[in-house]
Formats: structure tokens, C-alpha cells, sequence
């Protein structure tokens, strides 16, 4: 954990699992910064030795984890999906989609330690929080020389959202091509709303400009994790299926019954949108009514 006085920040990591938190805090650590955050990395990684070390494939997560890697002349594994332990040789194993997303690899960092893997938000599940759990804090004091202190925080200028964040959202409904043209959204729109759902939309739904990038799920979007997602006229590219993989069910309208996204799918409707959607909204208006 790097920052200032962020050591409250420790007692959650207890709750949710870590048993120790090495603790790197200085006043100069107060505002992200890549160059002096990957120092500190650098210093308690070679202090600590660790076999293998996992950053959160957040946006700053992305930044540091590139920039440690660097400065400690290891490998890391960007983005993965599933990680594993060979437990015959001890080699720590990174699964992550490659080649554009068209296959998924395996991939092993046989020489340098530590292996490096980032994992985005929600791709794995967290442990239930555990109020009462405590750990074992590590102070580590940083030595970042004024060469390391090369860029100055002048401003923060935060994004406005409203309603609910994309990848917090438990029921989602997600546009794709199949809708056809942009005016055609509001189908999925009410879809969501007789939901309480909120809107994604696959990459080819944002390319047309039918939708604002933020709203995009998949490799290059949000990994969501909801409880049910509805992907409508989504074919099922491996770029998106690897955004959706941990939603609780999957609900498919396709008119295509070969789409694989019927591979994923917990429940598939094969046929035309524009009769199914409008059935659906309709059936959940009235069940909503009754
Ligand atoms: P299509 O593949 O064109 O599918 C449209 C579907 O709609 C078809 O299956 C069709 O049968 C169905 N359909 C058409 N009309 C109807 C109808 N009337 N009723 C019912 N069904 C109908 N994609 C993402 O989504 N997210 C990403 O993050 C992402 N990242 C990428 C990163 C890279 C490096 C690359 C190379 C690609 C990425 N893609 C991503 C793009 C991805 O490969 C696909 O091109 C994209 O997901 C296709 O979007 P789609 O399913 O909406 O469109």
C-alpha cells in the first residue's frame, strides 16, 4: 500500500483478506505520481523478495505496474483473466486473451522474479468481508531522491457521473450492430429501465456512434460482473465475452442461433430483436403491474 496517512486503508485490506500489508508512506506519496510510486514498488519488491506481485488492472494500477516492471527488469502479465500455480514447479500462471483477443494464452515468466500480473476490478471474486479480521503492518520508508520527484500534481479535475457506475451496476442490458441504427437504442434503453438496469454496449455499438465510450464492456471497455447481463444483437467476440465471463447468467438475443454468444448464454432467445425486445418490455411491465 503506498500513499499518505493512508494506513485506515490497511484495517480494510485486513477485512478483505491480506494477512500483512507492507505500509510505504511518505508525505511526497500523497498524489499518484508513476515515477516516485514505482520507485517505492521498486525498493520494498527488492527488500521483500515476493515470488509474485498482483496490481489492479486500474488505471493507475496499468501505469505503475508497467513502469515497476520496468525498473525491476521483470516480466508482467497486463489484463489477465485467470490466474493458477503449477503446483509440480511452482510457477505462477497468467491467463489473459491475445492476439487482438483471439485466443487465450498462458503465459509464464520462467527467469525473473517477481512475476508481475495485473488483473482488472471484479474479474475475480472477493472474500465476503470479514469485520473482526486483523493483520500485520510493515512499515516501509521510501529513499526517493529529488531526480524521482519529476512531475507536480497542479489540479484535479474529476469526470462527472451520474447514476450508477457501469461496472458497479447488478443487472445490465447491452447493446450491439443487431440494433442496426442508433435510434433503435431506446429499445434497449427501456429494456433497461422496466429492469432498473443500466446500459452497455458492445464496441461496434460505440464505433457506430450510437453510444458514448464509457459505456462499452469488454477487453478494451469495463469488465462488468452483474447478475445478469442481457446482451442484445451481440454476436459474442472473445473481446466482449472476456468483459462479461463473470456475470451471474447471461441472457442472449440473437436472430442468429450459431452466434457464440449462445456459448456463454444461460438462456438464449433465437430470433428478431424487434419482436423480442418489445415482448419483454411489455411481460415486464405487466409483471411489475400485478
Ligand atoms: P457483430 O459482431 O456485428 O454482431 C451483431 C449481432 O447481431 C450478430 O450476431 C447478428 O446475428 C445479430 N443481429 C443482427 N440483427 C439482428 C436482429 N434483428 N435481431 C437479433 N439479432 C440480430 N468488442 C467489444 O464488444 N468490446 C471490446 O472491449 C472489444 N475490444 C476489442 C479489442 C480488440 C483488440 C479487437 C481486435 C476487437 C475488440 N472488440 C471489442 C470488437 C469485437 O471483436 C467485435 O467486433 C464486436 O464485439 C462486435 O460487436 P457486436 O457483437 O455488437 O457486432
Amino acid at each position: 500500500m503506498i500513499g499518505n496517512k493512508v494506513d485506515h486503508l490497511a484495517k480494510e485490506a485486513f477485512v478483505h483478506g491480506a494477512d500483512r500489508v507492507y505500509l510505504v508512506e511518505d508525505e511526497r506519496l500523497e498524489d499518484y505520481r508513476t515515477q516516485p510510486y514505482a520507485v517505492a514498488l521498486e525498493e520494498a519488491v527488492r527488500k521483500f523478495k515476493p515470488e509474485a506481485l498482483l496490481v489492479g488492472g486500474t488505471i493507475r494500477g496499468r501505469d505503475l505496474a508497467g513502469s515497476a516492471a520496468t525498473f525491476l527488469e521483470t516480466g508482467l502479465i497486463a489484463d489477465c483473466t485467470a490466474l493458477d500455480v503449477d503446483i509440480e514447479t511452482g510457477t505462477f500462471l497468467g491467463t489473459r486473451p491475445d492476439y487482438g483477443g483471439n485466443l487465450m494464452s498462458t503465459i509464464i515468466c520462467p527467469k525473473q522474479r517477481p512475476t508481475m500480473a495485473s488483473v482488472r476490478p471484479r474479474v475475480m471474486k472477493s472474500l465476503p468481508p470479514d469485520e473482526g479480521r486483523e493483520g500485520e503492518i510493515i512499515r516501509v520508508n521510501p529513499d526517493l531522491s529529488p531526480d524521482d520527484l519529476n512531475t507536480e500534481v497542479k489540479e484535479f479535475v474529476p469526470i462527472e457521473r451520474v447514476g450508477i457506475r457501469l461496472e458497479d451496476s447488478q443487472f445490465i442490458v447491452s447493446a450491439g450492430r443487431g440494433l442496426g441504427s442508433q435510434k433503435n437504442l431506446s429499445l434497449v434503453e427501456e429494456l433497461a429501465n422496466v429492469l432498473h438496469a443500466q446500459v452497455g454496449a458492445s464496441r461496434a455499438a460505440v464505433r457506430a456512434g450510437w453510444i458514448t465510450p464509457d459505456h462499452q464492456v469488454g477487453q478494451t471497455g469495463l469488465t462488468v460482473r452483474p447478475r445478469l447481463y442481457v446482451a442484445v444483437g451481440i454476436s459474442g467476440a472473445i473481446q466482449h465475452i472476456v468483459g462479461i465471463m463473470n456475470a451471474d447468467y447471461i441472457v442472449a438475443i440473437n436472430r442468429d442461433p450459431e452466434a457464440p454468444i449462445f456459448k456463454m448464454a444461460d438462456f438464449g432467445v433465437v430470433g428478431d430483436l424487434f419482436k423480442i425486445v418489445p415482448a419483454l418490455i411489455e411481460e415486464f411491465k405487466k409483471s411489475h403491474a400485478s
